[in-house]
């Protein structure tokens, strides 16, 4: 099945609340006629996008194409938590790389957030930023290895920006008996993720980009001058840049092997009056919970609850998005009973085995940067700068994200869904434990 065109209205954002308070929306035609550029970029996510933005400051002549409209995949319907780390937290990466590695690695992601900060800023990004991401037990079990990874963040990686939270802080701040604990990190924050993405687009523009929706590759051929097949119109391009994804399916055989489409759900709930939403979140952190399957939430500017959860391992969407994930809304927060559902929107995330980001050199000219793992909005944005450099002739730090092996999913095309629903069906279930 073709993610591109399986669940949502082509060209057109779904019915999200972020379309609905999108800013700086521009309109880019669909490219109608051949063209020639030196940087060819497929895919306008916060990847291709910040690619695109880096590779035009740095003189080249750069052409981004869109299957449909600019944040029209992950970067514009997420939970827009602004992570610190990397999605596999140090002790993981120590374990499977090494010391040296997982810290160079902690301080590549400690760059991601800067260089979102520095982006919105300089670019003038409304995106409503703010600080402070919980990160909450749902079981008790739990929360002695939070309090030993806010240690050891502060103690062995000198950040102090998180901090342990006993049940009484918990509750002080959430109101919800499903948590026992956990960590407050005041230096990850949250933000609108399409108009992120649109103020993205909207810089890269200005530096020169020429962006092109509805436009979507078809083929890619290699070569010294690499050919992008688009349903209009041919692009020659010196260096390409595959930034798509969880979409990329058959554009790319290698890099559909290493990520996986999956598919997760949002919902929005209409304002709730300010004493209502503040006993929810008392200090409008984002939250995500210890589950498998995790919970995300944060109240928007006019005072929604955005709760995220839910995951399906087909490919279709399912029918009813607000009563699929107004349920585990209902199980953190059942005073919510009577409130109304405004919208529901799903997204189509890729993930890897190892769940670290999945750069490739596919060709001397020819890269790859995807498989976030529901970690993007600061990797990606980084991950389009590296591989703005590697462009640009400085490839180290593409190569050392690149060097994180990422193999490829078991059981090819044809078997990895039911082998990854089976596998999510286990670990749903021991959520319940
Ligand atoms: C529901 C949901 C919640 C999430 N929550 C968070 C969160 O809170 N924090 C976090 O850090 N991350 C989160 N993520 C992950 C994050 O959104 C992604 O990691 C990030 O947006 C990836 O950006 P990208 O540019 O690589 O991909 P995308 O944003 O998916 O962009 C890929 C683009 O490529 C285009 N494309 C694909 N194929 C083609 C083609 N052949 N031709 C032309 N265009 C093509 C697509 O249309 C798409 O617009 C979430 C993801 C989802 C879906």
């Amino acid at each position: 099945m073709d993610l591109l065109y399986a669940n949502d209205t082509p060209g057109t954002h779904p019915d999200s609340y972020y379309a609905a308070t999108a800013t700086h929306a521009i309109a880019h035609p669909r490219l109608d006629a051949d063209i020639n550029c030196d940087v060819c970029v497929i895919g306008a996510g916060y990847t291709g996008l910040s690619a695109a933005l880096h590779c035009a400051e740095q003189g080249l002549d750069v052409v981004v194409i869109e299957a449909h409209r600019i944040g029209w995949g992950a970067s514009g319907r997420n939970g827009g938590q602004l992570g610190s780390g990397q999605r596999q937290d140090q002790d993981a990466l120590e374990r499977m790389l090494g010391l040296q590695t997982a810290r160079q690695l902690w301080d590549l992601a400690e760059e991601a957030k800067r260089l979102v900060h520095v982006l919105i800023d300089r670019h003038a990004i409304d995106c409503n930023y703010r600080p402070g991401i919980m990160y909450l037990d749902h079981r008790q079990r739990f929360v002695g290895a939070s309090r030993a990874y806010a240690e050891k963040l502060r103690d062995e990686y000198g950040y102090a920006n998180v901090r342990y939270m006993d049940l009484e802080d918990v509750r002080s701040l959430v109101a919800s008996h499903g948590y026992f604990g956990g960590t407050l990190d005041t230096g990850a924050g949250h933000l609108h993720p399409l108009n992120y993405a649109l103020g993205l687009a909207k810089a890269a523009a200005g530096a020169g980009a020429r962006i092109f929706e509805n436009t979507r590759a078809v083929k890619v051929d290699p070569g010294a001058t690499i050919r992008v097949q688009t349903e209009h119109a041919n692009i020659r391009a010196q260096f390409a840049l595959l930034a798509c994804n969880g979409y990329v399916g058959d554009l790319n055989a290698a890099v559909s092997a290493r990520v996986m489409p999956i598919n997760n759900f949002i919902i929005a709930t209409e304002p709730l009056d300010t004493e209502l939403a503040q006993s929810l979140i008392g200090n409008d952190a984002a939250v995500a919970d210890s589950r498998n399957v995790v919970n995300y939430f944060r109240l928007s500017r006019d005072n929604r609850l955005l709760f995220g959860g839910g995951e399906n391992y087909g490919y279709k969407f399912p029918a009813d998005i607000k009563s699929f994930v107004r349920k585990p809304m209902l199980r953190v927060y059942p005073q919510l009973e009577k409130v109304r559902i405004d919208y529901g929107w799903g997204g189509t995330l890729g993930i890897t085995v190892n769940r670290m980001p999945d750069l490739a050199r596919l060709a001397p000219n020819l890269l790859s940067a995807s498989g976030y793992s529901g970690h993007g909005v600061g990797v990606a944005t980084l991950c389009g700068r590296l591989a703005a450099e590697a462009i640009g002739g400085t490839a180290a730090r593409f190569d050392l994200m690149a060097s994180v092996p990422n193999p490829r999913f078991p059981g090819g095309s044809a078997l990895r869904t039911p082998l990854l629903a089976l596998a999510m069906l286990y670990y749903s279930l021991m959520d319940m434990i």
